[in-house]
């Protein structure tokens, strides 16, 4: 009996490291029981993830050139509350989305609708964002994925080089919690084993974003999908703004487990060279005050003032 009780537990660790083996994951999964490929590995998943125009990136903010045409966004539908199916798939909570809703304008080509959100964060509320600005990485980033309106399924947009238009939004500590949050947080207590689903009710994506007149200040590149098969099909929007969210809230998302039933945390891909690329900004898209004044000390030290 006790023989072949070792029998089936050898069986099952040497299923679990070969699975694992051609899986991908994040930085924080790696041990030396979990040999998987981290993300300086993922070309090894998909060849794309050694890609040219690959996302994140860092944002130089003083670098990003004004660009008159990335006007604000006319957001359809993102008012509208919905019931919907809530996700843990193993990397992070996506929830899919009704396709009615859509964003134009925003310097887009075409209507995009959207098809599911997703987050990815750090460790209890530490940093976590895929995106950074000037270096600063944010505890959180929430990605709204869109297609072009004519697609009906991702897959077929993702061969498109605009095919995917995603809207990325950065989280900020605040004192208080965010209750336009709690429907949607209330929701991941249900979901902590990876594969686990719950539907959610009465939730609408204005309120899980900051007010619409603060989005005009946002910026704009060409990049990819960030985790494998990393495609470079999306067209990136990085809004300035950020959502508050309570440290208490934050931390809520580190509950979540991977499917080794570790905490869910660090679910970021480092940044990605610019490979040469443009970061735009819209009209109203500030340089940060730093980088400014870091230019005047500058100009100041070379005795130009
Ligand atoms: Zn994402």
């Amino acid at each position: 009996m006790q023989q072949l009780t070792v029998c089936v537990l050898l069986a099952s660790c040497a299923w679990t490291v070969c699975a694992a083996a051609g899986d991908w994951c994040y930085q924080s999964q790696f041990t030396c029981d979990h040999q998987c490929n981290t993300p300086d590995k993922w070309n090894k998943a998909n060849s794309n993830c050694a890609g040219k125009n690959q996302s994140p990136i860092n944002i130089v903010t003083r670098k990003t050139v004004k660009d008159k045409t990335l006007i604000p966004f006319k957001f359809i539908n993102y008012e509208q509350k919905f019931r919907t199916s809530i996700k843990n798939n193993g990397h992070s909570v996506q929830v899919v989305l009704p396709h009615l809703t859509t964003i134009s304008d925003g310097g887009l080509p075409t209507t995009y609708k959207a098809v599911q959100f997703h987050l990815h964060w750090g460790n209890n509320g530490g940093p976590g964002s895929e995106h950074t600005i000037d270096g600063e990485q944010y505890p959180m980033e929430l990605h709204i994925v869109h297609m072009k309106h004519h697609y009906t399924d991702l897959g077929t947009a993702l061969s498109d080089p605009e095919g995917v238009a995603v809207l990325g939004f950065f989280y900020k500590r605040s004192v208080g919690a965010n209750r336009k949050y709690e429907p949607f947080i209330n929701a991941l207590g249900s979901i902590r084993a990876t594969n686990a689903n719950t539907s959610m009710s009465g939730i609408s994506l204005t309120q899980l974003i900051p007010p619409e007149q603060n989005l005009t200040n946002y910026y704009r590149y060409k990049g990819s999908l960030t985790t494998p098969g990393c495609t470079e099909a999306v067209i990136w929007t990085l809004f300035e703004d950020p959502i508050p969210l309570s440290m208490e809230q934050l931390q809520l998302f580190s509950n979540l487990q991977f499917h080794d039933r570790k905490p869910m945390v660090g679910t970021f891909r480092p940044v990605q060279p610019l490979n040469g690329r443009q970061v735009f900004r819209s009209g109203s898209a500030v340089i940060l005050a730093s980088s400014a004044l870091l230019v005047a000390a500058t100009v100041t030290a070379l005795g130009l003032f």
